[in-house]
């Protein structure tokens, strides 16, 4: 061993003797991170590394944003509210009045706002039981490749076997039905649907809802075409299902409007928010909805952490990114360098695809070495410099994801280590 070597080990030696055998991120990224500025983490060892992966799409603004930051820090220092339940506080009407404000009155959205446990498993699990008090029935409909969070209710909704084998029980109530595209490729998700709603010996009975994700993330990052959602919402709203869109990891920015649906002209009956709407990466999830759904008994959803004060604070001040242009049409120039990176790299390497929009994009090992290649590929990219995960089946895709606010030139920077990670795997490969 080594002198880095023994260093090293002394240092993961309490995660690794002390912490649950579950862990994962930090197989995959095996560093000591201690500090970190927008898509920037410094690790213990000195070695700094390009954000690709922005907490699974809980960091869209940024390690540390200035501006939020400070509110935050102006929030504890005047002694603020930290922890009041879901008692009214001036931190969560200042949110509520922002949200309002800047996100759903521009886009003519009318949704009241229902503030779950802090985590997005707890808004999907909130989302299916309205739907069920809602409309009366059980079942649930939800898309092959769809991840929904590892609670029960939203497992039961979620697809990867392996993680549903973890459950270790049944779960029950949920048809799951192709995505529209996939590793398959496409399916007419809608004629199997309307077939399954109306034909009385489809051995399923009309269900409360559909839960749906506007791109899927972590199934892959495989996109419908367009007009696919407006199909399906007209569709669930013919039939009185109520539509779900788990806008978790799509939404807050990250496909480069506020919602990914925004460019389908819907509005869902329920919406899932959570990751990054907090702006700084503190824990907060809510539900949009309807107002005329919002047929919940008070308190027929409590949890003690439905209220983290300085999540709202926190929301509030990134909510400033969104009262002009500014910001979508940086966005747009980031997906452009990231669009023809990745081109770049396919051009390179036979048999990769490439797909994506906004800052939320996935090279696809399917056809040229799968996920063993898509995990050396994100280790040589580790070595390099750059944080990337994979997702997909077994991990066939490489999910690129860098702060929404990343600085132009570290752009640039993690997408040239990116390629020549890719390179150097793809050529050793062949
Ligand atoms: N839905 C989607 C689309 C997600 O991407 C995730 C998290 N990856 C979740 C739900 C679950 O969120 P959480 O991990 O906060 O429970």
């Amino acid at each position: 061993m080594s002198a880095v070597d023994i260093a090293a080990d002394a240092a993961t030696t309490p995660f690794t003797e002390h912490e649950s055998n579950v862990r994962t991120y930090c197989r995959t990224f095996p560093e000591v991170f201690c500090a970190a500025h927008n898509a920037t983490l410094v690790a213990e060892s000195g070695r700094t590394y390009v954000d690709f992966f922005a907490a699974a799409g809980s960091l869209n603004y940024g390690h540390n944003d200035p501006r939020i930051k400070r509110a935050v820090v102006a929030y504890l220092e005047g002694d603020g509210v930290l922890q009041a339940l879901d008692m009214y506080t001036v931190a969560k009407r200042r949110f509520i009045s922002s949200f309002q404000d800047t996100v759903l009155a521009p886009r003519g959205l009318d949704y009241k706002l229902q503030f779950c446990g802090p985590t997005g498993a707890n808004a999907v699990e909130a989302a299916l039981k309205l739907s069920r008090i809602v409309t009366g029935r059980s079942g649930v409909v939800s898309f092959m490749g769809g991840y929904h969070g590892l609670s029960l209710g939203s497992l039961a909704v979620t697809g990867n076997r392996a993680l549903r084998r973890a459950a270790g029980t049944r779960l029950d109530g949920c048809t799951f039905v192709p995505y529209p595209a996939g590793p398959s490729g496409e399916f007419d998700a809608l004629a199997y649907l309307e077939r399954m709603f109306t034909d009385a010996h489809s051995g399923t009975e009309l269900p409360a809802s559909v839960i749906v994700e506007t791109i899927q993330a972590e199934g892959g990052v495989y996109i419908p075409r367009d007009g696919w959602l407006a199909q399906l919402a007209a569709l669930c709203r013919a039939h009185g299902v109520l539509l779900i869109c788990d806008e978790i990891q799509t939404g807050c920015g990250r496909t480069g409007t506020f919602f990914a649906f925004e460019r389908n002209g819907i509005a869902p009956d329920i919406v899932c928010v959570s990751k990054s709407i907090s702006g700084i990466g503190l824990p907060m999830a809510m539900l949009l909805i309807r107002p005329e759904l919002d047929q919940w008994e008070p308190g027929a959803h409590t949890g003690t952490f439905r209220g983290n004060q300085l999540a709202f604070v926190a929301a509030e001040a990134a909510l400033a990114y969104w009262r002009d242009g500014a910001f979508t049409a940086r966005i747009a120039e980031h997906e452009s360098v990231l669009a023809r990176t990745l081109a770049g790299c396919a051009h390179d390497v036979p048999g990769l695809a490439v797909r994506g929009r906004g800052m939320l994009w996935a090279l696809d090992f399917t056809r040229c070495g799968g996920g063993q290649t898509a995990r050396r590929v994100s280790a040589e990219a580790f070595r390099r410099g750059v944080v990337v995960e994979t997702a997909g089946r077994d991990g066939n895709v490489l999910k690129i994801m860098p702060p929404l606010t990343i600085e132009p030139e570290t752009l640039l920077q993690g997408c040239d280590k990116l390629a020549r990670a890719v390179r150097a795997e793809c050529a050793a490969n062949r």
